[in-house]
């Protein structure tokens, strides 16, 4: 014990001289965003109040071509309070999560707001208010862009006494206190069953919106001006913030251990409180955990330190989470790009504060002795992580166009399980394997799959069908798209939009004309109908057979047959398609069928008999909602085993739903 005491001394004082650990935030030199925004923040957590309270420093760099006279912030953990549109929509209950204790309500005061007159040197040059500091703390209003809530205090503006003029940056000083509620929209505290308190903080400070300028997203290119684009919180909804850096120093009791996102570059203790600083580069969001219960794990990926916070009783399940957010760290740098952040912290937290992404930390989440074929631990690390990439590194509006993070990643999330752990990724019970593609299929397909278009504001889909459009129909048509494609052009088309649009806010516009540059086609057809519409896909054989005919050669050595092959479109979805035909001498013939006509007759004259066809025979049509109708056999034998293996495929689904249920 004693050695081991020593060890992690001398490791401390190689690795943090004057208490300063030298890593850099990204293994690049420069800046990689734009860097509209910074914040340096120093906050105190006060566990027995549950108040993280503290002062911000943030600057804004004005990215339009004219002045802009008022500023816009979120102050999410409004969210948290009675009245709130959350609270409307949501009634309390976030994913199945939901507190009615008394102590559950949370919140963020802003206590004063100062325009600061002692910017950095190095942004001395644009300093848009030279001189004694203003106070604007009662310019301060709360504004409902999305509704007429006038209880919904999630968002502000502030009218500034002098507008900031283009390319100039304006400093703020602002005090602020952070109220925690008890957990959820995965944020908040709660105690574990020792009572030791527990917290998530996220969504905590106050966090300025993304001025949009004209060009950006779906802003015209020819406006005179840009607009704040800020969102209230809503019950089905995530985040939209602008890239920039963070310097963060947290003061938590002893006692605690901390994760954050970021870097740790210094920390000391006075005795009874640890002062903890982390610094994060080009991301867009903060977030942190303080819990006296976390076991810690290290480990290392390439340039990627990764470091476990898992409770003590998931402690035989440490290797499960470093390989799934290695698998994670592999596969996608290899199909979408880099992982440009020394870091990447893996906190497995308590109740509704698990599954959620922040930059380069996330929250994974798991069951005390998770079976191993029971692979949801590594799938929520693997998709947790994904989201570096189409949430950190891409920054879609997620109030606006949450497929384009939820559902990209969900496609990338099922081919990184599939391809890691195999036709079983998801189950591996003896002769069911389930893959994670599967699942995302099923979700679709269960329901009403016409419900919900991908292309839709998070908050303004029916009840219920958030998860479905953002998550399991994007994943699935993305498969199909795959296969339209074949894997290597959708690599390049992955790599490609992110190449193109990493730090820079893509619309679905973009995505699409990223992947007609790289199909060299137009796509409209595809889009139209299963990203801004809700078209639904299902062809089925209608009938097949053989009439005998006269010999074409007039030989008549052997029986001639004309076959045909009559093929229905079931819905209104279409997608080009192969058809195979197959004879009785064991040959195929495949034909394309555009889908357009509502059914179709394809006709064979062979010395040979039609004894099969098949709608789809590589199953690469993922978006699809009924297979058991592609196939028709004119064979007995055949016939029988397609009987057995269509009930078996029904037993199947039966049981898929049920573990459906369970996620
Ligand atoms: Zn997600």
């Amino acid at each position: 014990m004693f050695l081991r005491i020593l060890a992690a001394a001398l490791v401390v004082l190689v690795l943090l001289p004057d208490g300063v650990r030298a890593q850099a935030t990204t293994i690049h030199d420069g800046p990689l965003s734009e860097r509209r925004v910074s914040y340096t923040m120093e906050v105190s957590l006060d566990p027995d109040r549950r108040a993280v309270s503290g002062r911000q420093r943030l600057t804004w760099r004005n990215p339009d071509s004219v002045p802009v006279d008022e500023l816009q912030f979120h102050l999410y953990l409004n969210a948290f309070k009675p009245g709130s549109t959350f609270q409307e929509e949501s009634g309390g209950v976030h994913r199945g999560f939901s507190s009615q204790d008394d102590d559950r309500w949370g919140g963020i005061t802003v206590q004063r707001m100062r325009i600061a007159s002692d910017l950095p040197a190095d942004l001395a040059g644009s300093l848009a208010y030279p001189g004694p500091e203003v106070d604007i703390t009662d310019r301060i209003r709360f504004i409902q862009p999305d509704d007429d809530n006038a209880d919904d205090e999630t968002v502000i503006a502030v009218s500034l006494p002098r507008a900031v003029e283009p390319g100039e940056t304006i400093a703020l000083d602002i005090d602020f206190e952070s109220i925690m509620p008890r957990i959820i929209a995965r944020t908040g505290f709660d105690e574990d069953s020792d009572g030791r308190p527990f917290f998530f903080v996220g969504q905590w400070f106050p966090k300025i919106g993304v001025y949009e300028v004209p060009g950006q997203r779906y802003v015209p290119a020819d406006a005179s001006r840009g607009a704040w684009n800020t969102h209230q919180f809503h019950s089905n909804s995530e985040f939209y913030a602008d890239y920039g850096t963070y310097d963060v120093t947290l003061r938590v009791p002893e006692s605690f251990v901390v994760g954050a996102s970021g870097v740790r570059v210094e920390e000391s203790s006075d005795g009874s409180s640890q002062v903890l600083r982390y610094r994060a580069d080009d991301v867009h969001d903060f977030a942190w955990t303080a819990y006296e219960g976390y076991l810690v794990f290290e480990d290392q990926w390439e340039h990627v330190a990764i470091r476990l916070l898992l409770r003590p009783e998931h402690a035989d399940q440490v290797a499960r989470h470093f390989d799934a957010a290695k698998f994670g760290l592999d596969r996608f740098t290899a199909w979408v790009g880099e992982y440009p952040y020394t870091t990447l912290t893996l906190v497995d937290g308590l109740g509704g504060s698990n599954g959620m992404e922040y930059p380069t930390l996330i929250t994974c989440g798991t069951y005390y002795r998770m079976p191993g074929w029971l692979r949801a631990p590594e799938m929520v690390t693997v998709h947790e992580f994904g989201h570096q990439y189409f949430y950190g590194l891409l920054g879609s509006n997620e109030f606006e166009e949450a497929w384009l993070d939820e559902g990209m990643n969900s496609y990338v999330e099922s081919r990184v399980m599939d391809d890691a752990y195999g036709p079983g990724a998801m189950m591996s019970l003896p002769g069911l394997p389930i893959g994670d593609r599967d699942m995302q299929r099923l979700s679709y397909t269960k329901d009403d799959p016409s419900r919900g278009a991908l292309f839709t504001w998070s908050w303004k889909y029916r009840f219920g069908d958030y998860g479905k459009a953002s998550y399991a129909k994007p994943a699935t048509i993305m498969n199909a798209l795959e296969g339209y494609l074949g894997w290597e052009r959708m690599r390049t088309f992955l790599r490609t939009y992110y190449e193109r649009w990493r730090f820079r806010h893509p619309t679905t516009r973009d995505l699409q004309d990223v992947a007609e540059d790289v199909a060299g086609e137009d796509l409209d057809w595809f889009f139209d109908q299963y990203v801004y519409g809700t078209a639904v896909l299902d062809y089925a054989i209608d009938s097949i057979g053989n009439t005998e005919v006269a010999d074409p050669s007039g030989a008549d050595s052997v029986d001639w047959y004309r076959s045909r092959i009559r093929v229905e479109r079931v819905y209104d979805g279409t997608f080009p398609v192969t058809i195979r035909a197959r004879f009785a001498d064991g040959s195929t013939e495949d034909v394309r069928w555009d889908g357009v006509s509502r059914w179709e007759e394809f006709t064979f004259t062979k010395p040979v008999r039609l004894e099969e066809a098949y709608i789809d025979p590589d199953d690469i049509l993922w978006v699809e909602t009924d297979r058991l109708n592609n196939r028709r056999t004119l064979a007995p034998s055949d016939a029988f085993a397609g009987r057995e293996r269509r009930k078996f495929t029904t037993r199947f689904q039966q049981i898929l739903y049920v573990i459906q249920a369970l996620f």
